[in-house]
């Protein structure tokens, strides 16, 4: 809490009084604020030469491919999928300025989750070789939404998955329904290193990340599960955690069937 007080002074300016104003600024919505303005302000200055980048790599990986010069061209697909990385990055600490500000659109249609969890299985699957995604138990489930949002929400919670279990080498995502039909649920499961439960109900919070100090093998920047959590709460769902320390974690997504 920090009290601030001020004169309070008359037409003539003569003192009269005191108005004491209690704010309470506590340390963390300080820091939060601090790096909500520092993201913002980065994210906006990246974007730019890096999609500039990205553009001219992908002129070069057309030209060498034309010259069939493979050397040159696996150098530079490496290069364009580190650069889809960071786009990746800055996509996100754009959309924590936009969540902040209110912004964040929603573009929604009717669409089957199922087919949505097997693109994005794919993808992932794509470039992971020490894991293989299991995709368990589909019944054909509709719901009503923003598809590249609810994409966004699954690709963070697999890569998660795969991220925090470094020495296990499966991850299952199932889709099912609850059991009066009303919901979607799709539970991410993975066998890694799990979460204490002190932590469990602050890892949605924007910035939060389980021993900070001992992160370094597992970078990023604690805003993902924030920005899932805001995702899908707006798409009248919600996302928990069950885990246990040293035997993995389970996200459950809950999100409303489209009315039949
Ligand atoms: P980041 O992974 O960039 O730190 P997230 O918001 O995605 O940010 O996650 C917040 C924190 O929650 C992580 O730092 C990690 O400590 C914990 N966490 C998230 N997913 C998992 C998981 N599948 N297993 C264990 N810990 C996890």
């Amino acid at each position: 809490v920090s009290l601030s007080i001020s004169p309070v002074k008359d037409s003539e300016g003569r003192i009269i009084g005191g108005a004491k104003i209690a704010r309470d600024i506590s340390k963390r919505k300080a820091e939060e604020r601090n790096k909500d303005a520092f993201i913002s302000m980065a994210s906006h200055e990246l974007k730019t030469p890096i999609t500039s980048l990205k553009g001219f790599t992908q002129v070069l990986l057309r030209r060498f491919k034309q010259q069939n010069d493979e050397y040159t061209v696996r150098l530079l697909s490496r290069m364009d999928g580190q650069l889809n990385k960071l786009i990746k990055r800055i996509n996100e600490m754009l959309d924590i300025s936009i969540i902040e500000s209110g912004q964040l659109e929603y573009h929604r249609e009717a669409f089957a989750v199922n087919s949505v969890v097997q693109e994005i299985v794919e993808t992932v699957q794509e470039t992971t070789r020490t894991h293989h995604i299991v995709i368990e138990q589909q019944p054909y489930v509709q719901i009503f939404g923003d598809k590249d949002r609810i994409e966004q929400v699954l690709m963070n919670l697999l890569t998660n998955a795969i991220k925090y279990s470094p020495q296990a080498n499966r991850v299952i995502v199932r889709v099912e329904t609850d059991t009066n039909g009303s919901n979607a649920i799709i539970k991410v499961q993975d066998f890694g290193l799990g979460i204490a439960r002190s932590h469990q109900q602050h890892i949605f919070r924007r910035f939060y990340r389980v021993n900070e100090e001992k992160s370094q093998n597992f970078p990023g920047l604690g805003i993902g599960l924030y920005i899932c959590d805001e995702i899908v709460k707006r798409h009248g769902g919600h996302i928990s955690v069950q885990s246990e320390e040293g035997k993995g974690s389970t996200f459950s997504l809950v999100l409303p069937l489209l009315p039949q």
